[in-house]
């Protein structure tokens, strides 16, 4: 199990730089390819690429020679893993960089499937109309909420709390952000108790509306015969 323990040193610094590929390729996916596959030669201290197209060299200028950490040696295990890391399976890896090339962070979409967990959550049963009504408070509470400013203290400084890693190996500190605006709430309740008041009912333009006519149309019913011809047909074991 030690014969890889020199890649252990290099997890940092690979982790950063395809972080940095990423970020930095600017929609290109061969130059992304060729900064990925450039990690594996950085580790072995190979620094130029007259080969690549767009990647010639490594970006980080002169190295310090006094540095101890170790390189990797082209072809010994710890190198190997390394590249097979990064190319995956039969190159799986590499075929799903095109899909990366935006730098588009999953960071927003997670946010916004909590607040539905909020609104609309799985453990209780919801009718179509109640599910499309929580979906639109799920999205009036993000977008109320979102990209709000660092609390601070007193003296003006941002406040910050500590996060540590599921693991518990690492922590860094992330700002403090001012508490959610709720106040979309009571205007919506006034705006319901006031319609009750004057015995009105509010005229309303659902948003979704015009949208969900795209899923109105349903396909045809095809006969269960061919369901299962075709289910058949797909797998490898009941032919
Ligand atoms: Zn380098």
């Amino acid at each position: 199990m030690f014969r890889c323990i020199a890649l252990s040193s290099w997890i940092k610094s690979v982790k950063n730089q395809i972080w940095y590929s990423i970020g930095s390729c600017g929609g290109n996916v061969e130059l992304l390819i060729e900064m990925i596959l450039a990690i594996p030669q950085h580790v072995a201290g190979i620094h130029s690429f007259p080969e690549n197209k767009h990647f010639k060299a490594c970006r980080h200028g002169p190295l310090d020679p006094a540095r101890e950490k170790p390189w990797l040696k082209v072809g010994s295990l710890a190198h190997k893993k390394l590249v097979l890391a990064l190319r995956g399976y039969k190159d799986s890896r590499l075929k799903d960089l095109p899909q990366m090339t935006e730098f588009q962070h999953t960071t927003t979409n997670e946010q916004l499937n909590k607040i539905h967990n909020t609104y609309l959550p799985k453990h209780t049963f919801f009718g179509a109309v109640q599910a499309r009504v929580r979906a639109c408070l799920t999205a009036i509470d993000h977008n109320v909420n979102v990209n709000r400013p660092a609390k601070v203290d007193a003296a003006g400084n941002v406040i910050y709390s500590r996060k540590v890693t599921r693991d518990g190996q690492s922590e860094t500190a992330i700002p403090v952000k001012v508490p959610k605006d709720t106040q979309w709430r009571t205007k919506i309740m006034e705006e319901v108790v006031e319609a009750v008041k004057v015995g009105a009912v509010p005229t309303l333009e659902i948003p979704t509306d015009e949208h969900l006519k795209l899923y109105g149309k349903k396909l045809a019913r095809q006969p269960m015969e061919d369901l299962v011809e075709a289910t058949k047909a797909r797998s490898r074991f009941s032919k």
